[in-house]
């Protein structure tokens, strides 16, 4: 579209929480409210689309590894030509937009076409699931250091390359997303990496949802036990001492 023509509405870049629909935030539903367009994520709780006005449109862009309904180039252009019709345009993403949520990148590409761009922070599963779990992922008790990182590779390798060997060593609480695919082979070099076998782990899937299902085992153990529960994605992996605080805190999870 040529910008000469562009309304210039205004684009959400919105967390919708890690899944419970309880978890996303006033200013999320508020920005539902009074959205001319939501392009809402595969993760994202369908419940909160009730929040819309009658007439809102709303668009797919579910994305699987590697079967993209959309593509991050389609979805880019979507939201600008959405707001150049002068509408609001609600970006809606599972847990918080800007943790591994492509939220950045979506709202730099709005914002270079000189339209507005707000970001509404989430609830990231990062934090959440294994809070669900009863882990929380500091405590004066057993961490005072978390690092999130990502099992998966950016495919198109601008990410710099992740060295989980060393990030081991380096935190005491180490939360993986996007990592069930390859658990073994990420556990593999986090045991390279000098971590104790018997570091307590546990893995969150569904979390925060009325499926969620846990597994708790030693590192060394963990995708063996994952494998046999049946885990799948979505689920976050969590790997500290965090993780043994989960024998006091379950009951109230
Ligand atoms: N922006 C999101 C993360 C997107 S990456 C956030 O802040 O939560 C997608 C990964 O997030 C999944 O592969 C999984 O590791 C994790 N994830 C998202 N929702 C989840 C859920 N309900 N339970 C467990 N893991 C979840």
């Amino acid at each position: 579209m040529k910008e000469s023509h562009c309304k210039r509405g205004r684009v959400y870049i919105v967390g919708a929480g890690p899944g419970d629909p309880g978890l996303a935030t006033l200013r999320a539903i508020e920005a539902l409210r009074i959205a001319d367009t939501v392009v809402y994520d595969r993760l994202v709780s369908r419940e909160l689309l009730r929040y819309v006005r009658p007439g809102t449109r709303l668009v797919y862009a579910g994305k699987m590894r590697g079967r993209h309904t959309l593509t991050q180039d389609e979805i880019n252009r979507i939201l600008v030509e959405e707001a150049c019709q002068g509408r609001i345009v609600v970006r809606l993403k599972g847990g918080d937009p800007y943790v591994f949520g492509r939220g950045e990148e979506e709202c730099m590409y709005v914002l270079s076409h000189d339209i507005e761009c707000i970001v509404v922070p989430g609830v990231t599963s990062a934090i959440a699931g294994p809070a669900y779990a009863g882990i929380p992922v500091t405590s004066r008790l057993a961490a005072s250091s978390m690092a999130i990182v990502t099992g998966t590779e950016a495919e198109d390798k601008k990410a710099p390359r992740i060295d989980y060997k060393n990030i081991a060593k380096a935190v005491d609480t180490l939360v993986i997303l996007m990592g069930v695919h390859r658990l073994e082979d990420l556990i593999r070099e986090l045991l390279e990496g000098g971590l104790d076998p018997d570091t307590p782990a546990a893995i969150v899937q569904d979390a925060t949802l009325p499926t969620q299902k846990v597994v708790e085992a030693p590192l060394a153990k963990l995708a063996e036990e994952a494998r046999k529960a049946g885990i799948r994605p979505p689920a976050v992996i969590v790997i500290g001492r965090v993780v043994e605080l989960r024998k006091k805190l379950w009951k109230q999870a």
